[in-house]
């Protein structure tokens, strides 16, 4: 029986060539993630997922760690496209290894042998077909830290974008000026998970905090539609200063940028904290409305944080987009995106007209029977 890794060693292609230096020693550098890995020859990088043989840097290819149809709140993503399917594919690896991950059976596939997650084969055509028998409105790179397997994203995306369908990623925004510039012609929305405003707990999970203010930053210049969640985790990133400090940074980036605050449930290694209370998300939520932000929402408790699931217009309080969980109750937004009462514009990817809710809970592709990956 072959092993996961060399199952997966036979599913590469040669990384892009934006991505890639040739430095000294024979090494190569990979620039798909804030990493930048130096690789020599015959060894891998951080994510394992990359690595470097006969002089190439061999990445990701032809194949999904998963697939499962998401409401786009699920991803979430609160100011594009209400109520749409999310088509949403994984890979195998990661770049980070949170002990709290809730995607751990196929982020640390290749670290964690209890995570085994077999890959199946698949072709950009039959992803995108596959979306648009299901009505999906975008295709989203998710599950893995989509990143590090770029290459094989914007091939998909860019059958997604030839069939009509937007494109995202779901990422922990650990990203370089090269990848955000590789991958800028093909995607319209990015959620960056901002798990923490001090660079120690990044270090912990295995990374740096600059990489991903200046993922941010990048982001909202390039006009791609952002949203930014933060897990609150009691006792890791719950103290109210952070939380300050954080909110402040997302706001001076710009006030418009959704944060979501979620509540934790213990998960994977990460059994010591407590889960977030409903009056935890509340006090967060009301730290970064003090901090400037304009919408703000507490996730992962439906119907338990009161006004904190809705889009309320941030300059008359209309309540503009009624949501428990992830189901739609109402929707009020003008086919400009604004709101009906004032007619102040609302930052966002907004269709023209509500298209109603396909389903407000995930589903398997081959088989529509509801589960939670
Ligand atoms: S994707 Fe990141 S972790 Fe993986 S090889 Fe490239 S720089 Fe290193």
């Amino acid at each position: 029986m072959p092993t996961l890794a060399e199952v997966l060693e036979a599913r590469t292609a040669d990384a892009a060539p934006e991505l890639i230096e040739h430095i000294e020693r024979g090494r190569i550098r990979c620039y798909a993630c804030g990493h930048e890995c130096p690789i020599p020859e015959g060894a891998a990088g951080v994510c394992k997922v990359r690595f470097v043989r006969d002089g190439r840097l061999h990445v990701p290819w032809g194949y999904v760690g998963g697939v499962q149809c998401d409401p786009i709140e699920k991803k979430p993503f609160f100011h594009a496209h209400p109520g749409s399917l999310a088509y949403s594919f994984g890979m195998l690896g990661c770049d980070l290894h949170c002990s709290y991950c809730q995607n751990w059976v196929t982020s640390q596939a290749l670290r964690d042998p209890a995570a085994v997650s077999a890959p199946v084969d698949a072709s950009p055509q039959a992803i995108v077909a596959d979306a648009r028998r299901l009505e999906a409105r975008v295709v989203v790179s998710t599950y893995n830290e989509p990143l590090i397997t770029s290459e094989w994203a914007i091939e998909i995306f860019t059958a997604a974008r030839a069939a009509g369908l937007m494109t995202a990623f779901v990422s922990n925004g650990n990203a370089t000026e090269r990848v955000l510039n590789y991958i800028r012609p093909w995607i319209d929305l990015y959620k960056v998970d901002l798990k923490s405003f001090d660079d120690r707990h990044y270090r912990q999970l295995g990374g740096r905090i600059d990489p991903i203010l200046f993922t941010i930053r990048r982001l909202y210049e390039m006009g791609v539609w952002l949203e930014i969640v933060t897990l609150l985790i009691p006792g890791f990133n719950s103290d109210p200063d952070e939380l300050r400090r954080l909110t402040t940074f997302i706001a001076s980036v710009s006030p418009d940028i959704p944060w979501h605050v979620t509540a934790f449930h213990k998960d994977y290694r990460m059994s010591d904290p407590e889960n977030t209370t409903p009056d935890m998300l509340m006090e967060a939520a009301a730290i970064a409305k003090d901090a400037g932000l304009r919408y703000v929402y507490a996730g992962n408790i439906p119907g338990g944080v009161g006004d904190l699931e809705n889009t309320r217009c941030h300059q008359c309080a209309a309540l503009l987009i009624e949501r428990r969980g992830y189901l739609i109750r109402s929707y009020r937004l003008t086919a400009a995106g604004a709101c009906p009462d004032c007619g102040t514009g609302i930052p966002g990817r907004w269709g023209t007209a509500f298209g109603g809710q396909i389903a407000s809970s995930p589903f398997l592709p081959g088989t529509r029977r509801l589960r939670t990956l």
